[in-house]
Formats: C-alpha cells, structure tokens, sequence
C-alpha cells in the first residue's frame, strides 16, 4: 500500500535490542495499517494466556494508513495490547501530532515486548532506534517529563512523545498513555501495560517522507472539505440554548442530523457542546447512572456545563494534524484557588461528565482542575469517574464507611472529598489504592457490585445504553467493551452508510421503543457501525470525521486516492469486518469469553427508572447483541466467530503471513 511504510519496529526489551520487520503488502490490503495492522501483528504473536503485565505482552503503537497523506483528519494514533483491565483485547486512541511521527520514523508501527530491568525510554530517527535509560525521568508525571525529554533529545527536529505519568509507573490499570501535555489514549489500561515494560516514553525524531498515490486527488478532496468546514458559522454565547436541543434529541434520539451540524457544534464548543444536551436528553448517565435529570437539578446541573462558560476561559484553540476543524483548546487554571496549574486542556465531554453529573456536581472548577490532575498521572477520567461514583453510592448506603474512606465524606457532589480522592488514586495511597485498578476489583474487595459499573471490567463511556439501545449493543459486542466510540444511533443517522454500502440499512427517525427490539435491521445497522468504525480506525481517522458523514467526509475516495486503489465501499466494509472479527478472535484465544461480558443490570434498565426521558426503559439488550454476532456470522450464543467466517475472510491465510 503505497501510502504506508511496508515496515514496523520491534522492539525487546528484555534482551534490549531492536529490528526492523517488513509487512507484506496482502496485510495492509486486508487490514490497512493502525488498529487493523495492530489486529494481525497481536494475534499472531501474543501467546494465548500471556499475562498482560508480563513480558510476552506487546505494546503496539499504530499509525494510520492515510496518516501524513494530505487526507485530513487522519492524524490519530492507537495503541493496542492485551489489556489488564479485562484480560481481552486492548486498545486507546489519540490525537496530536504522534502518529505521522511513527510513519517519519520508516514504520507503520512500533511493537515492544519483553521488560527492561530499569527505566528506559526509545528514541527513533532516520538513523535508526536506540533504547536509552529513562532513570531520571521516572516519577515526573506526563507533561513534566515529555517537557523535559523534548528539551533534552530536541535535535534538527523537534520530537514527538508518548509518555506514561504516575498511574502508568504504578500499575494502575486504568492508566492510559500521553502526548501533547497530556492528551491521552486512555483506555485498556494501557498505561500500565507500558509501566509494566518500565518503558517511560516513545520518542520520535524522523523526517521520512510519506508516499501518497494521487497526492492531487488527495488534495481536492481535502480542499472540498476545508472549504465546506470554513463556511459553517455558529452565533457567539448560545451554548445554553443546547441544553434545550437536548429535551428534543431526547424524543427522537436517532433523529437523522446532517454531518455538518456535528461538525459546526465540535468546531465551535470542542465535546463540551453536549454536555448540556446529554443531561437533559437522558444519553448523559446521572448519579451514578441511577436518576433522571430532575433528581440531580435538572436545568440547573445542565447550565452548570454551559459550554459557554469554558469558551470564556479558552486561550487557544488547537488542532490535531491535518484537522480543519480543531475542536481542542487550552483553558485558564489561574483562577481556581487550590490549583497549583496555570492551564489545563479544554476537557471532553467524557470528563465534565464523569466528575459533573454522574457524581452530582455542579462545579465546573473542580472538572477543570481534575481534569488536569488525571492528564499530567496518565489516569483515564471515564474509568475514574465510574469508581468515584461507585464509591460515593456505596458510602451513601453505608456499604463503606468513614474509616474505609481514609476519612472522606463521600457524598454526592461533595467535589472537595472527591479532589482528594483521585489525589489518592494517583499516588495508590490508602483507599485510592484498591480504587487505581478500577471498578469491578473495588466492588470485588468491598462489596456493592451492583453499583459497580463496567462492562467486561472495562467502565462504560458516558452515554447511557437506555437512551441509545444500539449503543447498548456495542457496549458489550465491542470485543473492548464499554466503549462509547463505535456506534450510536444519532450517528448511524448522520453517517449514510447506505450510500457506500449495499447492505447497509438506511437511517430512520423512529422513537425509542422501536430500537428496544431486536431485529434484522438494528443488527445489520450495528453491523455497518462497527465495520465503518474499524474502517476509521485502520486509517488512523479522526471519530468526529466518521460522525461528518460520507457525504462530507470522503472516506472511500480518499483511500483509493491515496493508496492508488479502486475499492467501492462494500469492500473497505469488509475490512471493517474483518479487523473486527479478528479482534474477536484475539479474545477467544485468550480465554475472554464474549458471552461472559453483560451490561450491568442497572444499564439495561433492570430495575427502569422511575423519572425523566428514560423513565420505564428496559433493553432487550442479550438477544440484540445475539442478533449482532450473527450478523457478524459469529456464533448467536457463545459469540465466538464460526469457522466459515473466519475462512471466507481469509483470515487464516493472513495469519499465516
Ligand atoms: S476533530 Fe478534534 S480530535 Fe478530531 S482530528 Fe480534529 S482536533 Fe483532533
């Protein structure tokens, strides 16, 4: 594929060497690079039961296939590796300007097995890789030390660097790997994989070039979107009227929406912009994912998060690479009394959600100042977020009482015990400590599992499956559950996936009680979610490009464009597939069984809520994800991928590259 290097590094940390591996070409056209790359490398080389913090354990570092192309917003980065969280198949995902910087190298990917006996740190360049100590730098969390590394390897080119802060050195799986003062991949457990390795940071100073086949074609696709993006306009200071947008999306959450609206939205507010939206509308969980919105404030909590408010205290914005849209931003810290940070990252949705209403807050302050906390240790906000609020339900109902809580009052929205909380969490002091592994080893320790939210062993996103029952379904088929990021219904109606697909169902609006049962036609539209998903992924693009649409967003005319080839969408959906039912197997032959992982009780809506948009909704969500897996052609009760599927994939073959 010309459009990727046909190299990735491996790394072993154990015997210290490095050497550099070709990948036929037959991979990258069954699989593209980045999380399909990731896929094939993993389930060939992991051996099955390898302990996940051990060292037959490889950490990958992906880039995409159209990454450093000219196509915009192709710049994520995706880490994968067997995730201690769950013990199945792990992977996070980034933006910033890491994932070119792999390609700059000469690789596609960088995968490192083994454990050194102290700290080190890789440093790649056009000459080659190097892995250098680390020592002094062990103990700084992620932005003090990628800082002070880019300082001390800055050459003629400034590097790029993915680093791990305290949660990654400690162990604590769910601790997630930073770039970019603390953007994270934060999912899997990913930091601690790479602790595990007591690998500090991946330093990367290349300046290869990056092929492209049509760099023209490219272009104009390119340029077609940038002027699309550039014309969209969005009046000043009416974040609060999205709260009023979020009692309508609550009546018809799979209201089709025009990509370009998504797109508008995340350019002008960043994530932030749903907040209010999600509070009112019922996708947003609440205490806990336990109340309706009146029970926690209701307009009040949602005006809370007005976007508005944290638009008001941007001083940058910023863009990933090849982004037009730039929905990042660094906000002002200076304000906040007990912060000891000037600035923090503008922080997603996810956040404000986890340490906003899920908790009962309504302090914007100490999101802000969390948010910071958890990006310099390299501690994922969704996962923290799920086991503070698990903590403060079980206090509330005297299931752990004021010794066990180090003397924290943790009640609902007392923030100020909650700072002091993720405090613990990041140093694995006291309490925090039996809290740093994430939920379900919390509730195993001390009891309320039915408040203990997870999904596999893996903290749901913070979209309630209530709302959305396709989400629901990917919350658990996903082969890393819990993820938010794979498909929605709003999506699936933004997308027109029925125009590149010929299987692909066209996207209705239709009310909530019809997605609640499970048919041929929801399966086939979780179906097209996952494969477009993996698509996405394998290119290494950006999810709110996925969200623009494909009449926005040229995927298939930018990977033909850019890899010389001329695929229609039925194919690259079959990729799709493929990738995902490789990650499938990945879990199967490790022991994690698919049929093994549930939605808690309470996200299925077992007991039903009693008030709000989600009043008296319960999921048929068991015989949707049946209907899923088949869909699939993956066995309908143990969900494993059945032999035929495997073959007419090629998969076998593949594996045999
Ligand atoms: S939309 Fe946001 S996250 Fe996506 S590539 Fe652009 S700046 Fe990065």
């Amino acid at each position: 594929m010309i459009s990727c290097m046909g190299k990735v590094l491996r790394v072993d940390l154990t015997a210290g060497t490095t050497a550099v591996e070709k990948i036929p070409d037959e991979v990258y056209e069954a699989v593209l690079s980045g999380k399909g790359l990731g896929a094939w490398y993993l389930y060939k080389n992991i051996p099955a039961g390898a302990d996940p913090l051990g060292p037959d354990n490889i950490l990958g570092f992906c880039s995409g296939a159209l990454t450093g192309t000219g196509a915009f917003m192709t710049g994520r980065w995706t880490v994968v590796c067997k995730s201690p969280l769950t013990g199945g198949w792990g992977d996070a995902n980034c933006g910033g300007i890491f994932a070119p910087a792999i390609k700059q190298c000469g690789y596609d990917a960088i995968f490192i097995s083994g454990i050194s006996d102290k700290p080190v740190y890789l440093f790649c360049d056009n000459k080659g890789a190097e892995i250098r100590d680390a020592s002094e730098y062990w103990g700084l969390d992620a932005v003090e030390a990628e800082d002070r590394l880019r300082k001390d390897c800055s050459g003629k080119k400034i590097p790029r660097i993915a680093v791990i802060g305290q949660s990654g050195e400690n162990l604590s799986r769910i601790s997630g790997i930073c770039n970019e003062g603390g953007r994270i991949a934060a999912r899997s457990g990913v930091g601690a994989v790479m602790g595990s390795k007591r690998l500090k940071a991946v330093v990367l100073a290349g300046s290869k070039p990056i092929k492209c086949a049509d760099p023209e074609a490219v272009k104009a696709i390119s340029r077609e979107l940038g002027r699309k993006v550039n014309k969209m306009f969005v009046p000043k200071g009416i974040g609060g009227s999205l709260a009023l947008g979020g009692i309508g999306m609550g009546m018809a959450p799979s209201l089709p929406l025009d990509g370009s609206l998504t797109s508008l939205i995340f350019r002008e507010w960043g994530t932030p912009s749903n907040t209010p939206m999600a509070i009112m509308s019922g996708d947003g969980p609440l205490k806990n994912w336990g109340a309706g919105p009146s029970e926690v404030g209701g307009m009040r909590m949602a005006l809370a998060y007005n976007p508005d408010k944290i638009n008001k205290i941007e001083e940058a914005k910023y863009h990933c690479y090849s982004c037009p849209l730039g929905c990042g931003g660094r906000v002002d810290l200076s304000q906040v009394a007990y912060s000891e940070f000037y600035e923090t990252h503008k922080p997603e949705y996810e956040t404000i959600q986890a340490f906003g209403a899920l908790i009962v807050s309504r302090d914007l302050n100490a999101v802000l100042y969390i948010n910071e906390l958890l990006n310099r240790a390299g501690m994922d906000t969704i996962s923290a977020g799920n086991t503070v609020a698990w903590a403060i339900e079980c206090y509330e109902n005297g299931i752990l009482t004021k010794e066990q809580t180090d003397g924290l009052e943790l009640t609902w929205g007392n923030y100020e015990a909650v700072i002091e909380l993720v405090r613990k969490m990041i140093a694995r002091e006291g309490f925090g400590n039996d809290l740093a592994d994430g939920v379900k080893r919390a509730a195993a320790k001390y009891g309320g599992e039915e408040y203990a939210m997870h999904v596999g062993g893996q903290e749901p996103g913070m979209h309630d499956t209530r709302n959305d029952p396709q989400l629901g379904i990917h919350m658990v088929a996903e082969p890393a559950p819990g993820k938010h990021t794979i498909g929605m219904a709003i999506q699936y109606g933004a997308m027109s996936l029925c125009d590149i697909c010929s299987w692909a169902p066209p996207a209705t609006m239709h009310a909530k009680a019809e997605d609640l049962e499970p048919t041929e036609t929801m399966a086939m539209i979780s179906k097209a979610n996952a494969c477009y998903s993996m698509l996405f992924d394998g290119i290494g693009g950006c999810y709110y490009a996925e969200m623009m649409g494909v009449h926005m967003y040229k995927t298939i005319e930018y990977i033909n464009a850019a890899a010389g080839w001329n695929y229609d969408g039925d194919h690259y959906m079959e990729i799709g597939a493929r990738i995902q039912t490789i990650r499938q197997m990945f879990n199967v032959k490790h022991g994690y069984a698919p049929s093994d992982v549930k939605l808690p009780d309470r996200m299925q809506g077992k007991p039903a809520l009693r008030t709000g948009p989600l009043k008296g909704v319960t999921l048929k969500n068991k015989e949707q994800v049946a209907m899923h897996w088949k869909a699939f052609g993956w066995d309908e009760k143990t969900g494993e991928p059945l032999p035929e599927t495997v073959e007419k994939l090629g998969i076998n073959r593949l594996m045999e590259m």
